[in-house]
């Protein structure tokens, strides 16, 4: 599948967990902000093994939207009292953050240098990133884990194998399509609709 149909699907799956209660509140906005910026990156950080300059662009996107997150955080913590910080950093502490930020930029290293769809697309892969999610922010683990498993999950209805069980060799495909066919544009609708809707559903 394609960045933005990975994109679409992971803040659905992120969205899937959030129950808003009583319409937009600033609680409900910083969990959807959360949400967005930690779904994000689960969901293009497998592809970091693909063809260098393919996993740059998804990189620069990943992180294009992480920094937009910031920016959005910013302006709604001083315009409106909706404070992201304080929700992603609950119950975390540095003596973990930074742990957790190694780990995290070391399995990406790691994964960066092995063959597509084996590591970064693993049960195990999924693992690792997850505890250095969670190490990061409690809070984003949630939203990080659906929209990385969804990627995953996606992947596998390709014709080109996917190393679940990585370090072992089997390989898994549904061989339903291709990575960029008709299905992949069914799913990036199917996703985005999904994600208008859901937002629609707790602003209006
Ligand atoms: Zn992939």
């Amino acid at each position: 599948m394609t960045g933005k149909t990975h994109l679409a699907a992971g803040a659905l799956a992120g969205f899937a967990l959030i129950r808003p209660q009583g319409g937009l509140n600033a609680d409900t906005a910083a969990q959807l902000i959360l949400c967005m910026a930690a779904a994000s990156v689960g969901a293009l950080i497998p592809d970091v093994d693909s063809k260098r300059s393919k996993a740059r662009a998804k990189l620069f996107t990943a992180a294009a939207i992480v920094v937009s997150a910031f920016i959005i955080a910013f302006g709604a913590k001083i315009f409106f009292g909706v404070d992201v910080f304080a929700l992603a950093m609950q119950n975390s502490a540095v003596v973990r953050t930074v742990p957790g930020a190694a780990m995290f930029a070391a399995a990406a290293i790691y994964g960066a240098n092995t063959k597509h769809r084996t590591f970064t697309h693993s049960l195990l892969g999924l693992a690792v990133f997850t505890v250095s999610a969670a190490l990061i922010s409690l809070k984003a683990a949630p939203y990080f884990f659906a929209a990385m498993l969804s990627h995953i999950l996606l992947d596998l209805l390709n014709r080109k194998k996917v190393a679940l069980l990585y370090p072992s060799k089997r390989a898994f495909a549904l061989d339903l399509c291709d990575s960029d066919g008709i299905v992949n544009d069914i799913v990036f609708s199917f996703g985005m609709v999904g994600c208008i809707l859901y937002l629609a559903k707790v602003i209006i």
